[in-house]
């Protein structure tokens, strides 16, 4: 278990001064004197938050469920050669393919033109990216189904084993760099790719039913598969949020330009009392007592310890504080609540959507007897660099 040094800050510090902190997920400045305890001043509302971000995830969850259901009602259709129930094809299923939303987005840039197939992903990507530019990656601990799946198994796996694992830092920060690796081989091989070559592809049978090759990965899932889902499932039991610490490239991106969020998770060292409850419910493992902020790019904005922190206006997600005396001055109208994370999140995600529809480039455009004749072989269908 890492052990960090103390740094609380002196009260007698000015405000911009006590700024400076962390560089990293774990990096902490430190200071050479401790200070008397702060005297709890206890928050006058209960706080909400866990309440409204579970109510977002499931929200989001039951969106995907609906997509999926639609989605496979539309490959039955193609699959079945037209003798099934023909619903429209649901575009949204286009955000569980970020690396079609990246080529896109490439494609986008290079020639100022919105690809044909699969703009959707190209949409909710940006979507995503945008998020985390002004909320952290507030898409991992408040949106993506995988996230609230994974949150769900460490719970499970705290009731089943009694407590999470926290990897010692020899073995986390290796494994967490996996993500990294992953994320640059994908950023390597877009990055090389002209304008062109990023269009051919997405024009080839497997670049048209990207979509329908993960559905069919899940449908007829083999042994090895399978093995290694449960593996998957049995890490994050004992190892919070397993998956999005070490192995996802999406939140490994959303991570990176999550830095440059002006909203952070921010302790105030005059209203704090020193009693770690933050760090200790942090699932990011982060030192949130020992900072002053977190810049980190492993914070979710999931505010466990906002909601864990007993004291008023000890810490918030907000904006930088103001130049004030007292704490509920210098944090007046700089945090953002939970209403308004769900509210920016509804905004970006809808909003997005809604430019994509109002230009003509929310739907793939495929006509139907092109997927009747390529449905029924999407499982033979093989990646073109294969
Ligand atoms: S508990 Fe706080 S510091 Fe930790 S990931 Fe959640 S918001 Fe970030
Ligand atoms: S929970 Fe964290 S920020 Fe809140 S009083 Fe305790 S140490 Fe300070």
């Amino acid at each position: 278990m890492t052990k960090v040094a103390d740094c609380r800050l002196p009260l007698h510090l000015p405000l911009n001064q006590k700024e400076a902190t962390d560089t990293g997920a774990q990096a902490v400045e430190r200071y050479p004197y401790n200070r008397e305890k702060n005297v709890l001043i206890r928050r006058s509302t209960p706080d909400r938050s866990q309440r409204i971000r579970r109510i977002v995830q499931l929200l989001f969850v039951a969106l995907n469920g609906l997509l999926g259901v639609q989605f496979l009602l539309w490959v039955r259709y193609f699959e079945s050669g037209g003798n099934s129930m023909y619903v429209p094809r649901p575009a949204g299923v286009e955000g569980w393919l970020p690396i079609a939303g990246l080529m896109n987005l490439k494609y986008f840039l290079l020639t100022g033109h919105v690809p044909s197939i699969h703009p959707a992903a190209m949409f909710l990507f940006i979507a995503f990216v945008l998020m985390s530019l002004l909320l952290k990656k507030a898409f991992c601990a408040w949106l993506c189904p995988i996230g609230t799946l994974s949150e769900a198994l460490w719970r499970l796996g705290r009731k089943v084993f009694g407590r999470n694992l926290r990897l010692h830092r020899w073995a986390d920060i290796p494994l967490r760099g996996l993500k990294y690796l992953l994320l640059g081989f994908f950023v390597f091989v877009i990055g090389t790719m002209s304008a062109e070559a990023l269009v051919g592809f997405m024009n080839t049978p497997y670049g048209l039913v990207a979509d329908v090759k993960m559905l069919n990965f899940f449908r007829n899932m083999g042994q090895t598969a399978a093995i290694v889902l449960v593996l998957l499932a049995l890490g994050s039991m004992l190892v919070q949020n397993f998956w999005c610490r070490y192995l996802c490239p999406y939140g490994a991106l959303i991570g990176l330009v999550s830095v440059l969020s002006p909203v952070k998770i921010r302790r105030d060292a005059e209203a704090c009392i020193d009693c770690a409850k933050c760090a200790r419910a942090c699932p990011a493992g982060l030192p949130v007592d020992h900072l002053v902020q977190i810049r980190s790019a492993e914070c979710s904005a999931c505010m466990e310890c906002v909601a864990a922190c007993p004291a008023q206006n000890a810490l918030q997600f907000s904006l930088p504080a103001r130049h004030a005396a007292a704490p509920a001055q210098r944090w007046f109208r700089r945090s953002v609540g939970p209403l308004a994370i769900a509210g920016i999140v509804a905004y970006i995600f809808f909003g997005l959507i809604l430019i994509a529809r109002a230009t003509g480039h929310w739907q793939t455009n495929m006509p139907r007897d092109a997927y009747m004749n390529l449905m029924p072989h999407a499982n033979e269908v093989t990646h073109p660099g294969i």
